[in-house]
């Protein structure tokens, strides 16, 4: 896959894409990253890339020229020129995501649908934001990594890039993947390591039996409990959409009867 991104702090992502197991991705030729700075493509001696926004209001707003300058230097073109395209011309590969407080909320099927691209473009946010019309004309997603506002698109699009490409086949081990949290609408399972004493406090018994089977329903409980206590919006549309094994409907049952 690979991966743009356009920013006006290249040190902020580039910090996060050379200390991660991303560098080590990079490395083997699973993932190709360049860093845009946005700056680069500002068009006046001031290198200006954002001014007020039009019917008033506090904050600035990035400027739309640069942005486009920059996408385009990417290998984006817009929306209109694409869908307008001669038959034949291939339609564009790239996928374009605006991290944005206003976007769809990210989860862990965003990051497997995002995994499936050749290309994606990340547009990173400064102050008030960007201009409608790069939106309207460039950005395929708007995403949104939570209900709070941060100062910087920077973070969001490493959050975002975090969380897809390590589920790029080949990156880490798919066993890894398998029982992560949201991997099947559960959360994941305590987990404990050496020494078999902390403080006091000693591992849970079944870990240390070796049965096999024994651990795995362990698990399985542990990963319903904590999820009908942390998470039950997540376990009401696991439901609704039949995302669940009979054992782990089973087992809700069980546990939210114990509740009542
Ligand atoms: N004026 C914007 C609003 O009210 O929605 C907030 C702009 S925020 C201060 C600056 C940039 O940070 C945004 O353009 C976006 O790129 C990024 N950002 C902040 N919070 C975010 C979130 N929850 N999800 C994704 N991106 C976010």
């Amino acid at each position: 896959m690979k991966i743009h991104v356009l920013t006006l702090f290249p040190e902020i992502p580039r910090a996060f894409f050379e200390n991660s197991i991303m560098a080590k991705a990079v490395e083997r030729g699973l993932i190709d990253c360049t860093l845009i700075n946005i700056r680069d493509f500002a068009f006046d001696r001031h290198k200006s890339c954002d001014d007020s926004t039009y019917g008033g209001g506090a904050g600035m707003l990035m400027l739309p020229e640069p942005l486009s300058a920059a996408l385009e230097a990417a290998g984006v073109v817009p929306k209109k020129t694409d869908a307008d395209a001669a038959p034949g011309i291939p339609r564009r590969k790239k996928r374009v995501v605006f991290p944005t407080p206003s976007g769809k909320p990210f989860s862990q099927r965003y990051a497997y649908e995002l995994s499936r691209e050749e290309e994606l473009v990340f547009v990173c946010g400064r102050y008030e934001g960007i201009d409608q019309r790069i939106i309207d004309l460039y950005v395929d997603d708007e995403i949104s990594i939570g209900d709070y506002v941060a100062s910087s698109g920077e973070l969001a699009a490493a959050v975002i890039i975090d969380a897809v490409y390590r589920l790029i086949p080949g990156v880490i081990s798919s066993e890894s993947l398998e029982e992560e949290s949201f991997s099947d609408g559960l959360l994941e399972y305590p987990q404990y390591t050496r020494p078999e004493i902390f403080r006091g406090v000693k591992v849970p018994e079944v870990l240390l039996s070796g049965h096999h089977e024994k651990i795995r329903q362990w698990r399985l409980r542990k990963r319903v409990e904590k999820t009908l206590r942390v998470r039950p919006d997540l376990v009401e549309e696991s439901l609704k959409n039949g995302v669940y094994r009979e054992e782990t409907v089973a087992l809700i049952e069980e546990m939210k009867n114990g509740f009542n």
